[in-house]
Parts: structure tokens; sequence; C-alpha cells
């Protein structure tokens, strides 16, 4: 070994779901909404002003954090905006974990977050799931450095009800809990309406999902203001200009329209209901999604063999190499035309 590479920093990196090339492909592996993004976005990109590219952007995202306030009914200074929530988790791991004590999240759950405790030097321990996926909130009442879990559940789709969400919360009031409300609009009652009542509660949501922005990068944190300044204080000592301008403008045109956001979460919602009746008929088992996926398991045939030939056909879901889980398929939830196009594939390949 070379004297420089034994200086190398060793990272066992987060895999990404692919993002596969090609027009006539059925993409459901990495839970992007099937539909656009509101037509007040669409008009908002014509009318884009490229001076804006020559120019830095406003460090403080002022755009979007008023048009936030004024959706979710809080202030400013109770609300972070970072580069996708995969940017705010990243930068609440660096501002919050940072005890001797282990940060808890549990054993199957979004994988990035060992990576980040990984990355960070942060101990952490993985509570687990109990047999039917289930968070088991006692696991989460003993000594830690903090938590994080995603409400509903990623990759399980299953959502704790915020009853026990507020148990977790308020076992804890001696650490910052952090709920990753990625899927929450597909359902849930988010933990919004709890961040008043406890100080050590941030919620995390994001544009990617339900608001159909993936590639805009949009997320952010809400949470009492205390948690909000010391997330900017790291943000400002790391890269001040974060977010990009038109991702700031484009974010705040989205939450305008609310008739256009509640009818594509809508459609969602009964294409998913459709898809459980319909896997199930096809042999499959799942938990009870409240997200815009299911995690489904077949009675006979193999995950990692269905993923194989539904990759063959152009139909890419998510499979994850992992223990309890490597039966499992990710499907998200696309139009109803894909989701046709996969049930007609399984039925012949089945
Ligand atoms: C998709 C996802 C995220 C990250 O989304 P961004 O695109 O970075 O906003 C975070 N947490 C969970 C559980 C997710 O599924």
């Amino acid at each position: 070994m070379k004297p420089w590479e034994a200086n190398i920093r060793k990272v066992v990196p987060y895999v990404p779901g692919d993002q596969p090339k090609g027009s006539h492909l059925v993409k459901l592996n990495t839970n992007e909404n099937p539909y656009p993004p509101t037509p007040g976005v669409s008009a908002a990109l014509k009318e884009m002003d490229y001076d804006l590219f020559r120019k830095y952007p406003d460090p403080a995202s002022s755009v979007l954090v008023d048009a936030l306030s004024e959706y979710y009914k809080v202030d400013r200074d109770e609300i972070f905006v970072g580069v996708g929530s995969d940017d705010v988790i990243a930068m609440a791991f660096m501002t919050f974990f940072n005890s001797d004590k282990p940060v808890l999240f549990p054993d199957i759950s979004y994988s990035f977050y060992p990576v980040w405790a990984e990355l960070f030097g942060v101990p952490y321990e993985k509570p687990a799931l109990d047999e039917n996926f289930k968070i088991v909130k006692e696991e989460y009442y003993r000594e830690n450095g903090g938590i994080i879990f995603p409400n509903p559940n990623a990759p399980t789709g299953l959502y704790m009800p915020l009853s026990e969400v507020e148990d977790i919360v308020s076992h804890n009031q001696d650490s910052v809990v952090i709920v990753d409300e990625a899927y929450i609009d597909f359902g849930g009652t988010s933990a919004l309406k709890l961040t008043r009542k406890y100080e050590n509660l941030l919620v995390v949501q994001t544009f990617s999902k339900s608001r159909s922005m993936a590639g805009m990068r949009i997320g952010y944190a809400i949470g009492n203001p205390a948690l909000i300044r010391a997330l900017n204080d790291v943000k400002y000592s790391y890269n001040s200009y974060t977010m990009n301008m038109p991702s700031q403008i484009l974010g705040a045109k989205a939450v305008e329209d609310r008739a256009y956001f509640q009818d594509t979460v809508e459609k969602i919602i009964h294409t998913r209901e459709q898809a459980k009746l319909r896997l199930h008929e096809l042999g499959f088992t799942f938990p009870e999604s409240m997200a815009n996926f299911i995690f489904a398991s077949h009675e006979t045939a193999r995950a990692k063999d269905i993923y194989e030939a539904l990759r063959q056909n152009s139909i890419f879901v998510r499979y994850f190499n992992q223990p309890r889980i490597d039966n499992y398929l990710r499907i998200t939830i696309g139009t109803d035309e894909e989701m046709e196009a996969l049930y007609c594939f399984l039925k012949e390949y089945l």
C-alpha cells in the first residue's frame, strides 16, 4: 500500500436505484412519481430568466422557505431546506448526532442511514423490526444519541400511527428524533403537528415523491427554531450555495396548486389499492403499504428470479440482496398503464 493510500477514507457507498436509459421501459424501481409536476411549474420554467444561471443563488432559499411557511402555517425560522431530503438528513446527522451513545434506526429501513453513520463516524444500533416488519417502539426507549426512522417505513411501506411516533418522541426528550416522512402524503398523518409540542422533533419531507420533482432535488425539515438554526450553521460551514435558483423558484411554484397535488396523490393511492388486489391474485403477499410502492414476496417464485425476468423485459423494480428481505421486490406505483404491463408480464411468467 502506498503511504497516501493509508490516509484515504474508506466507505461502502449507498447504492442508488438504476436510472436506465430508453423510452419503452416501465420504470418502477426508484419511487418516482409517474405524473408530471403541476402546470404552474412548467409555465414558470418556460418563463425563467437565464440570468439566474450566471449569478450565485440566494443562500437562504427565501422564495422556497416563504412558500413552505405559507403552505404549512409555520414560521420561516422553523424551516430548513436542502438539496433533496438526502442532503437535509446528511446535514442533520452532522448537526445532531455527535454523542458517544449510539444513534438508533430500524434494521430494515432506508439504507442510506448506516452509510451516513459510517461516513460521519457516528456509533449506531439497529433495533430489529418484528416478524411482520413493524417498528417496535419500545426498542427506542433505551439510551441513545439520537433516533431516525422513516414513516411510512421504507422499503416496507408500513405506516406507524402518529400516537406511536409521539410515544417515541416523548420517551426521548434528551435526544433529537428525526421522522423521515418521504412518503407521508400517500395516506399517513404527519408528525408536523407535534413540532411545537416537542423541541427535540425534526420532521423531514421531500418534493421527490408526492410532488413529482425528484430531479430538482428539493427537501426540507421543519422543527423548533433552535434545531433549524443549528442546521443552518452547519450548512453555511459546509457549502452556502446548496440549492440552485431554478429549484428554489419551481419548488415554490409547486406548492401553490393544491388541487393538482391532491388529485395526483389520490390517483396514486387508487392505483396502489388496485395493485394490492391484483398482486394478491397473482400469489404475492406484502405488508400493508401507505406509500407509493409495495414490498412484495411471492408464494413460490423467488424474488431475484422475478426481478431478473422483469428486467429482461424492460420492467424495472427494486431488489435488495440483504438479510431478511432478499425474497422481496419493491414495486413503485406507476400509472395504471404501467401497472397493467407489470401484471400482464407476471401473469405469463408465473
Ligand atoms: C426517497 C427517500 C429519501 C430521499 O429523497 P430525496 O430525493 O433526497 O429528497 C429519503 N428518505 C427516504 C426514506 C426515501 O425513500
